[in-house]
């Protein structure tokens, strides 16, 4: 009886060492991933992504169907369960737009299109993507770009703790006027955050019992399957260098899965829900929510503010508006823009290069290509050559409806190639009206300087 006893509680022992030691083993070869620099809370994370979905949520057509959205957030749960760091009260939600994408704003609010569902082949592959907006979440990179932006224009305020103090964060930044709505900083990542996005979805995935593959299975069906509806993706989660080896690369140092789950009926289900409904409603032809875009009330201003983007400064009429996205920069007329049309305006940003060694006509090529990809009612209509600030331009020029009812417009986009990527600026007007926007356009041109 006590021989016994003692070889149980000998194998009890012993099972407890086995779990001691191969535990800490098999988690010490993955990928340690920490956040980066944060002026913020985890629980001003949250308020400031409460902000931010109230305004997306103004603009985006949702879903709004229930089944689809419990079962979004059923399986989001489940997935971020396993995201380290700070529990934030995570809810999923479908957007009624046929791109694929899908975006995460600080504190938990996740968004998918219903393109995203269509396009998957299997519930991996959506997990894939959702466990990759997790961890954008988890590692707070939305309020880390914030915290960079906040500090390159308030240096000082690292010191005092300036968003300690009384009132809401949300409140305090906007009376500095910054912005943190819907199109801000946080919807366009770089790509070093996208890697350790990729990882750290990679680790939820295998932890939470999904078959790792599936993220990569869901970029190779964007890539390979659907470029075009992944335009958008790709420009808030641009592509890092070797993306799909990196992911099966940690998938190794993770080590085999017992029985992974990779797919549900649950899933093909509801993906057969969202391709029955009616088609999503065009873009520029939302509902009655949406103000339509139209003829600005007032000329241009001839007196100039000046903005300061990263990589270069820029003036604009001082009864224009600014809209930010990330580092794209729209100033319009009040009116003359809205969130799906441009009838008046000019859209600058500085882009990543995929190839860093391409040439101002390649990389020029490549941008106007994906224009008329995800405008098929431009065409382009010529070329030629100018300045910028003393440096090579390239002026193209883009012909296509405007808008406006019946009218028609010639845009022209510039580029420069800078050292840190293609500078563009595209200025669109209905030609009805391009004579009166002509000395606003020339002296936007004339007031740029680059860094
Ligand atoms: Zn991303």
């Amino acid at each position: 009886m006590h021989q016994r006893q003692s070889s149980f509680a000998r194998q009890v022992l012993s099972l407890a060492l086995i779990l001691l030691l191969a535990a800490p083993a098999a988690l010490a070869d993955r990928t340690r991933l920490k956040p980066g620099f944060n002026l913020f809370s985890a629980q001003q994370d949250i308020e400031l992504g409460q902000a931010a979905a109230r305004d997306a949520e103004r603009q985006l057509p949702l879903l709004n169907v229930p089944e689809v959205d419990a079962y979004l957030n059923r399986l989001g749960r489940r997935l971020a369960q396993f995201a380290p760091g700070h529990n934030y009260p995570y809810q999923f939600k479908g957007v009624n737009q046929d791109e694929i994408n899908a975006f995460a704003l600080p504190g938990g609010f996740l968004y998918l299109n219903r393109g995203t569902i269509d396009a998957a082949n299997t519930e991996a592959e959506l997990a894939g993507v959702m466990a990759h907006e997790i961890a954008h979440v988890s590692l707070r990179h939305g309020t880390n770009q914030l915290s960079k932006a906040y500090i390159a224009q308030f240096p000082l305020a690292i010191l005092g703790g300036a968003l300690g103090g009384g009132g809401g964060v949300v409140e305090q930044l906007v009376g500095l006027g910054i912005q943190v709505g819907f199109t801000s900083v946080f919807l366009k990542f770089s790509r070093t955050a996208e890697t350790q996005a990729d990882v750290l979805g990679t680790q939820i995935l295998w932890d939470a019992g999904y078959d790792p593959q599936g993220l990569i299975g869901f970029f190779d069906t964007l890539q390979k399957r659907h470029p075009q509806r992944s335009i958008e993706f790709f420009s808030s989660h641009p592509n890092p260098e070797n993306r799909q080896e990196r992911i099966g690369e940690e998938i190794e140092r993770l080590g085999p899965l017992q029985n992974p789950r990779r797919d549900s009926e649950d899933f093909h289900a509801i993906q057969e829900i969202v391709r029955q409904l009616p088609p999503p409603p065009k873009r520029g032809q939302r509902g009655s929510q949406t103000p339509q875009v139209g003829r600005p009330a007032e000329a241009p201003s001839r007196r100039f503010h000046n903005y300061r983007h990263r990589d270069f400064v820029i003036g604009f009429p001082d009864n224009w508006e600014v809209h930010e996205a990330g580092t794209r920069v729209l100033f319009a007329p009040p009116g003359g823009a809205g969130e799906q049309a441009i009838a008046y305006g000019v859209l600058v940003d500085v882009l990543d290069l995929d190839d860093p060694r391409a040439s101002l006509e390649e990389a020029t090529e490549h941008l106007v290509r994906q224009i008329l990809q995800a405008d098929p009612n431009l065409r382009e209509v010529g070329h030629q050559r100018g300045r910028i600030d003393g440096r090579r331009a390239l002026i193209t020029q883009l012909r296509g409806p405007s808008p406006i009812q019946g009218d028609q417009e010639t845009d022209y986009l510039f580029t420069v190639r800078l050292r840190e990527g293609l500078f563009f600026a595209l200025f669109i007007v209905p030609e009805s009206d391009s004579g009166q926007y002509q000395a606003a356009f020339q002296q936007m041109l004339n007031s740029i300087r680059f860094r």
